[in-house]
């Protein structure tokens, strides 16, 4: 099907802007940073789950559900973006958390009971067994006569990563717009369908620019089997016959950066959330967008992306997280 003709959700105030970083390029004194503000995608709190969820949302309504069945960690910017969308609609949402209930209700976690989600937690820390947590899940709500819509972690689906195929379409738009040809888009990697969909949106609109993914979670080999995967199903998916190479020209995958573990904040993360804050007034997340701008930091300052070049950095969202996050964010301040 063609990515006009997919069934599609308006929800998210497109297109995003594209912003100019000139203090924050001015303090790492290295490329000319932009930001594509995903972050004000707007709907729910925006963040890059609106784009994907217009997708799979209307996947629900044409299916004819009853409830949303999702999950992640309690943070999870997916789940609180699924909620909204899933209250939108006028559905249920149930939610699968692993691990057990945080002491306090915060960030991502307070939005999802505001919105009334039906929450389970598997009080098991193993976020490997979560999908099939979510589709037994689904089952049972089937068993009891209702009709699920079961979404995996982060939207990742073919449908979900279509979205970011129509994402680069916007961007492209506004490059030539602005006459700008990025040499380097930049952003964070989780459960890859962002990613996925900007190598096939790239690929079939020939952008001139290579793709740097911060994984914040997955190791690089991991990520790239994902992706791999990911971006073939959203080619056959929209019926584009692409060439993808996965070599450096079009994709490089960091792994550098992810620290002691997923949703656990880095020094230099905490120093690029306050670095973007303080130069451009924009917030950075804990989680994703945090890592991925100290993986450009580093790059910078390794010299592998250098001054005279323009680097599109693609602000995902994420930040109801910071609430959950203050006591990490307050200690580190010794940089
Ligand atoms: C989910 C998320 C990402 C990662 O996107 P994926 O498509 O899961 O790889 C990046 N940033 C934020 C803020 C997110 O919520």
């Amino acid at each position: 099907m063609k990515l006009t003709t997919l069934p599609r959700l308006r929800l998210a105030t497109l297109p995003t802007p594209l912003h100019r970083a000139e203090h924050l390029s001015a303090a790492l004194g290295g490329p000319d940073i932009w930001f594509k503000r995903d972050d004000l995608t707007g709907f729910g709190l925006g963040g890059n789950k609106v784009r994907k969820l217009e997708f799979l949302g209307a996947d629900a309504v044409a299916q004819g559900a009853d409830v949303i069945v999702t999950g992640a960690g309690a943070q999870s910017n997916h789940v609180r973006t699924t909620v909204a969308v899933a209250r939108r609609l006028g559905l249920a949402c149930r939610v699968v958390f692993h691990s057990s209930r945080p002491p306090e209700t915060q960030g991502n976690l307070l939005l999802d009971e505001l919105m009334g989600a039906e929450i389970v937690f598997t009080d098991n820390p193993d976020r490997s067994q979560l999908d099939q947590r979510i589709v037994a899940e689904g089952e049972r709500l089937k068993a009891e006569g209702r009709k699920p819509y079961v979404i995996g972690r982060g939207g990742a689906s073919a449908l979900g990563c279509a979205s970011y195929v129509a994402g680069v379409r916007e961007l492209t738009e506004q490059l030539i717009d602005i006459q700008l040809q990025p040499d380097h888009l930049v952003c964070a990697v989780g459960s890859c369908g962002t990613l996925a969909g900007l190598i096939a949106g790239t690929r079939w609109l020939q952008a001139g620019y290579r793709l740097q993914g911060i994984t914040v979670s997955r190791p690089r080999q991991e990520v790239l089997a994902r992706l791999q995967r990911l971006a073939a199903e959203t080619a056959e998916l929209l019926d584009l016959t692409l060439e993808l190479l996965f070599d450096q020209t079009q994709v490089n995958i960091y792994d550098d950066y992810i620290g002691p573990g997923y949703g656990i904040p880095t020094p230099a993360c905490i120093e690029a959330i306050r670095l973007a804050a303080q130069t451009e007034g924009i917030f950075l997340d804990p989680v994703y967008t945090g890592k991925a701008m100290a993986g450009l930091i580093d790059l910078i300052r390794k010299g592998q992306i250098v001054k005279g070049e323009t680097v599109v950095f693609l602000h995902t969202g994420g930040w109801p997280a910071l609430f959950a996050h203050t006591e990490a964010l307050m200690t580190s301040t010794d940089f």
